[in-house]
């Protein structure tokens, strides 16, 4: 059995399906004790299912009395995978105040509100251990690269940027390290929801895949090495990093 995580306590959000869910299986199956938080209790029920060494609790990541219960009640965490996320579709004319507020709140003050809750026990653990990571989940659709109707979006995820490098610079000599993973479109339900809710599904994901010059979506399991090498001690030496993993859309 390989244990690259072992003895590690790793908290995943937005567990329940995609990105997320592969990332906490993956994360177990490496040796780590994994805490899998979503806000829908229905899909943490399938992610027992299938890997039952996974804890699993309900949680709004938008909601700072949760999070913080939450904090009180878990053992203090070795990685901490901030991943929930929404994608919001339209041009800058399209964004309605309540849009701009609710993909700030989800995508990027959700992290703030996690790593206000989680990194003093982080800090206890580097103390200990000699390292703790904490990851957010950002996108190529950042600061990195602009695409069409994704203005909101890369807005917000070019915000995770910002907040990653912060924490970073901020906790490096205490051995917290602090990155971002930037994925290209990854093949997940909310991807085939956007795919389907387009008036042309089929042309829909055709530019999806387009857009990518491998010639296909990567898939979740295109994601997880690179998170579980983020919240590794193999990553030690790496902080304060946008890790693209988007099959060569920003050569
Ligand atoms: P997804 O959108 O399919 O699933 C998101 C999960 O987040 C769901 O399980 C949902 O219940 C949960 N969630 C939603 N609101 C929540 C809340 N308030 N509190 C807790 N959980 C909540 O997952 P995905 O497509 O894998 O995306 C995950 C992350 O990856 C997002 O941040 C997304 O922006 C980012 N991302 C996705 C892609 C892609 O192409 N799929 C590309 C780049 C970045």
């Amino acid at each position: 059995m390989s244990v690259r995580l072992n003895n590690k306590n790793i908290l995943v959000s937005a567990a329940g399906q995609g990105i997320g869910r592969a990332s906490a299986i993956a994360c177990a199956r490496e040796g780590a004790r994994v805490f899998a938080v979503d806000i829908n209790e229905a899909t943490l029920a399938t992610l027992v299912e299938e890997c039952p060494e996974i804890q699993v609790h309900k949680l709004d990541v938008c909601d700072r009395g949760q999070i913080n219960a939450l904090a009180e009640k878990l053992p203090q965490l070795d990685g901490l995978f901030n991943c929930a996320g929404f994608v919001h579709h339209g041009s800058v004319l399209d964004i309605s105040e309540e849009d701009w507020t609710f993909s700030f709140d989800l995508n990027v003050t959700s992290m703030y509100r996690m790593i206000q809750a989680f990194l003093p026990g982080m800090r206890e653990r580097a103390k200990v251990q000699g390292t703790a990571s904490i990851l957010n989940m950002s996108s190529m659709a950042s600061s990195l690269k602009g695409f069409p109707v994704r203005t909101l979006y890369g807005t917000t995820k070019a915000a995770v940027l910002g907040l990653t490098k912060g924490v970073a610079a901020d906790f490096v000599q205490e051995g917290i390290r602090c990155n971002a993973l930037c994925p290209g479109t990854v093949d997940t339900p909310s991807l085939r929801g956007r795919i389907a809710s387009a008036p042309d599904p089929v042309e829909a994901e055709k530019n999806f895949i387009a857009r990518q010059p491998m010639g296909r979506l990567a898939t979740v399991d295109d994601m997880t090495p690179m998170v579980v090498y983020l919240l590794s001690d193999e990553s030690r030496f790496v902080s304060g990093q946008a890790l693209l993993v988007d099959g060569g859309v920003t050569i």
